[in-house]
């Protein structure tokens, strides 16, 4: 293979990019941004060396502990289970909670093989039992895979009378009901609250 193919095959391993968009990245770097493509270059080569997972919550880290679990002001009665470090970031985003998170290697998935010694089950069930997490709010996609999970992340805290919550399903805020999918509105209607 030339270098120009290898660099095109390395770029089609991003998640949805195909040979046609690999080509064209390949080309605009070697064309119009060598500069750029010495960064890129770069970047992924000390984020590769320096990027590991917080021995706590197995967030992305640079450090044993990532920032968030250093932090001791958060509410150690609340520990937040997400699918990836992307949906940490989201929550974070909405600056509406403030526990800890445990970050799962993915989501259960038995036709690829993934079941719950691969997302890492084990590893929560213990830092759930710290004796200070009151609550674990399982916040797993509504996907089936994720409500899979979360099925079976509820169970398995139940077992050992850890208690869990899992994060309501409802009509989006600045939505007008009559565009919201029905699937939605009847989840929100089974999940709906006291005024
Ligand atoms: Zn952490």
């Amino acid at each position: 293979m030339t270098a120009l193919e290898q660099l095109i095959e390395a770029l089609r391993r991003l998640p949805g990019v195909g040979q046609k968009s690999a080509q064209r990245m390949a080309y605009h770097l070697l064309q119009h941004d060598r500069p750029g493509a010495d960064a890129l270059a770069h970047a992924l080569q000390q984020a590769t060396h320096s990027v590991r997972h917080c021995e706590r919550c197995y967030t992305f880290s640079e450090s044993p502990l990532c920032p968030i679990c250093q932090d001791s002001r958060r509410d150690a009665r609340l520990l937040c289970v997400v699918e990836t470090p992307a949906d940490q970031a989201a929550m974070e985003r909405t600056a509406s909670y403030h526990g800890y998170y445990f970050v799962l290697q993915g989501r259960i998935s038995p036709l690829d093989g993934v079941g719950t010694r691969e997302i890492g089950v084990e590893p929560l069930l213990a830092r759930a039992a710290d004796g200070q997490v009151e609550e674990v709010i399982l916040a797993t996609s509504f996907t089936a895979e994720g409500e899979a999970t979360a099925h079976v992340l509820a169970e398995a805290l139940r077992v050992r009378g850890l208690r869990s919550t899992r994060l309501a399903r409802g009509v989006p805020v600045g939505s007008e009901l009559e565009y919201v999918d029905l699937g939605t509105i009847a989840h929100a209607l089974v999940d709906r609250r006291a005024t």
